[in-house]
């Protein structure tokens, strides 16, 4: 969501490399579950992180999961997203940072409303509430941008682009845990190239995030919060694949929302 805008002049981020960190996928997908076997209880936000590794036939649709462990979930209108597998059918690589121009609750209320024809995947309060609407691998739409849309997760921030005051260092902190969790799960480097603004997008005419909304605080703290993850931490470039050492899970369910 969030303004519209006179021009459209944005950027293009680049990503490249898709084919092969493709492959890193599947060795990895193999490898964890071979090293799954034996391992104990994982916690919760560990399962949370896990579950890309299962083949997509096999990924868990529950109810109300969550692919964040401090999400809570309220289901959009499926009108307003699509089926996917992703990171197998789409590869992710970005991070796409928008303003709701409006409440919390009616960001909520227009992403359950099939006429709206947009959602993000998460909406992300100045509390620092976090609500997930869409699964992950599923594509949302709320980038304006097929492509972009299919190869990104779309978090929503309660506010205006016009009032600073709205960016509350609660929003920030919760935004940049979330976002550090997403770039880990696929190997997303933590750099504006891979999180950016929905003003970014190519052909779009919205201005959200705008101008106060702090990059390089923003990024300071995606790289603090990615450093503190349980395992080693997000990869650095396109050719690395996603985190996680040899503790997978056997299940690699999702984490249940209303922890
Ligand atoms: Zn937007």
């Amino acid at each position: 969501m969030g303004a519209k805008r006179e021009s459209s002049s944005g950027s293009t981020p680049g990503g490249s490399g898709d084919a092969d960190r493709r492959i890193g996928r599947r060795a990895l997908i193999v490898g964890g579950a071979a090293a799954a076997v034996g391992t104990g209880v994982l916690a919760r936000d560990e399962l949370a992180r896990l579950w890309w590794r299962l083949p997509g036939v096999e990924r868990p649709r529950d109810d109300g999961a969550v692919d964040y462990a401090g999400a809570r979930w309220v289901a959009a209108s499926d009108a307003n997203w699509r089926r996917a597998d992703r990171p197998d059918d789409f590869s992710i690589d970005m991070v796409i940072v928008h303003v709701t121009q409006g409440s919390f609750d009616s960001a909520v209320r227009a992403f359950q409303d099939p006429g709206h024809k947009a959602a993000a995947h998460y909406i992300v309060g100045q509390d620092g509430r976090v609500t997930q609407m869409i699964r992950e691998l599923d594509v949302a739409y709320h980038a304006g941008n097929r492509d972009y849309n299919e190869r990104s997760v779309g978090i929503e921030h309660e506010g205006f682009v016009d009032r600073p005051q709205d960016f509350t260092a609660e929003m920030y902190a919760a935004s940049a845990r979330l976002t550090a969790g997403i770039c880990a799960r696929y190997g997303i480097p933590l750099d504006r190239k891979h999180i950016l603004g929905h003003v970014e997008v190519p052909g779009t005419d919205h201005t959200d995030p705008g101008p106060h909304w702090d990059w390089d605080r923003y990024l300071k703290l995606v790289r603090r919060a990615a450093t503190s993850l349980p395992t080693s931490g997000p990869s650095g470039g396109p050719s690395g694949g996603p985190s996680g050492g040899p503790s997978a899970g056997p299940s690699g369910s999702p984490s249940r929302s209303g922890v």
